[in-house]
């Protein structure tokens, strides 16, 4: 080594820096729980009041290049491709920024948004709660990144598991059915990320991921709530203060159900207390990432839909459930598609990948993602520190992996298809995505990553 560039690095080192040449983050929360008397979902039931408040929050980060990122957690069910791609639209127009990240908790103790003017809760106060819902969201991410100072940032994991995978095959007829499989593929971590202001060397937020469905909370309660991810944050900020915004997000935790199961507020609160504490350890034994340009890449591919059944088997489903509206509304359509020689939709599946480095990374994706997905990412992208969201900017269902909608009939409720009756076959798709997605799934996402290997000069 020569003695030229060392002196060089010193010189830079020692002048003080016209503009702070790293990362600028900024964060903001604004409260969106609806009025007692909304329907809440699912199951859809009128809410007679509020347990605990739901929020919009925004963690936004930029670089000095001009790249950028609002990173948005939701107390919401969930939202279609069209609400998304309208409200992405709009933070666009509005606040300027141009990737945004819309995250939904998936508890099932609040409402899904709708485009605006089109609200998926029929009644007039439901639609001025969704339009409102809305303006909140483009409020934060504009708040957000109006506050940007300059941040440092930290990434960390601790172990923790607030839920169990919910696939359980019955050893008599190989039928997959929902319960606890305590042995079955979790992701077993909370992770973190942590901005902390150069300014006053404090934490101003923390966005903090896990996989499994809020799902705490019984089904049965009227009351709102955003079941263990309010209760985790909550946490966080009994430590860390109250002017720390917390920004949870949901992973792929489309397989996984909150434990106990549909019991009580209580449980709920006990379980995000939990994770609020894994939380808390993971973000002190975080470490400091140096990279100081931010990546956001994005794709788009198509996940084929499972092929329909024969006319045989749509004779025989259309005899068995003659009486059944709901079902030969969805058999009239396969016989509709099968008379015209076509197959159903595919499902749209966008991937996000913000990226600092080799050192941390951010995986999006929509739709209610299985777990081994999750894991999958963690074992192959290039990154010291991952971190993965499902349930982000649309939603069309479940994505199983190839092993599970390979059972066919015998899937259960996110994988199964005729001539057995899975969630999936009551969707536009009339059943699960085909055999193969997982390929196609997993190609998009690893496109978005640097790949190992320099290119060839
Ligand atoms: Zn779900």
């Amino acid at each position: 080594m020569n003695s030229g560039p060392l002196i060089l690095t010193c010189l830079i080192a020692l002048s003080p820096p016209s503009t702070h040449a790293g990362i600028r983050a900024g964060a903001a929360e604004q409260e969106i729980t609806p009025r007692a008397g909304l329907e809440i979902q699912h199951y859809f039931r009128k809410s007679i009041g509020v347990r605990d408040p739901l929020f919009a929050r925004c963690l936004y980060l930029e670089d000095t290049t001009g790249n950028a990122v609002a990173i948005v957690g939701l107390d919401l069910i969930m939202a279609s491709f069209e609400t998304c791609d309208e409200l992405r639209a709009e933070i666009r127009e509005k606040c300027g920024v141009k990737n945004t990240l819309l995250n939904f908790s998936h508890t099932h103790a609040s409402a899904a948004l709708g485009p605006r003017g089109r609200s998926t809760v029929s009644n007039d106060e439901g639609s001025q709660w969704n339009d409102h819902t809305l303006d909140s969201i483009i409020a934060v991410v504009a708040k957000a990144r109006k506050q940007a100072e300059p941040a440092s940032l930290r990434a960390g994991r601790a172990k923790v598991q607030v839920g169990y995978n919910r696939r359980l095959t019955n050893t008599r007829n190989g039928q997959v059915f929902m319960g606890v499989n305590r042995m079955g593929p979790a992701v077993p971590w909370v992770n973190v990320l942590v901005a902390d202001s150069l300014r006053t060397s404090k934490p101003l937020a923390v966005l903090f991921e896990h996989a499994a469905h809020p799902v705490i909370v019984p089904h049965t309660s009227k009351l709102t709530s955003a079941d263990f991810p309010g209760a985790a944050g909550k946490r966080i900020r009994e430590i860390l203060g109250d002017d720390v915004i917390t920004v949870f997000g949901q992973g792929c935790g489309g397989n996984i159900n909150g434990f106990p199961l549909r019991s009580t507020h209580e449980k709920a609160e006990e379980a995000g207390r939990r994770l609020g504490e894994a939380s808390l350890k993971a973000i002190q034994e975080s470490r400091r990432i140096t990279a100081s340009l931010l990546t956001v890449k994005s794709t788009t591919v198509t996940l084929p839909s499972a092929p329909l059944p024969d006319r045989e088997l749509l004779a025989e489903m259309m005899d068995l459930e003659k009486h059944n509206e709901d079902r030969m509304k969805q058999l009239r359509r396969i016989e509709h598609l099968l008379e015209e020689g076509k197959q159903p939709p595919g499902r749209r599946f966008d991937a996000h990948a913000v990226m600092l480095g080799r050192e941390w990374c951010l995986t999006a994706m929509p739709h209610e993602m299985f777990c081994q997905y999750e894991l999958w990412i963690d074992k192959h992208a290039p990154f010291r520190t991952t971190m993965t969201f499902a349930f982000t900017n649309g939603y069309e269902g479940y994505v199983a992996v190839d092993k599970a909608l390979a059972l066919g009939a015998r899937g259960g409720y996110e994988a199964g298809r005729l001539p057995n009756w899975g969630g999936q076959v009551y969707s536009r798709h009339l059943g699960p995505p085909a055999v193969g997605a997982e390929k196609i799934v997993k190609r998009a996402l690893s496109s978005l990553w640097p790949s190992e290997t320099l290119p060839p000069k």
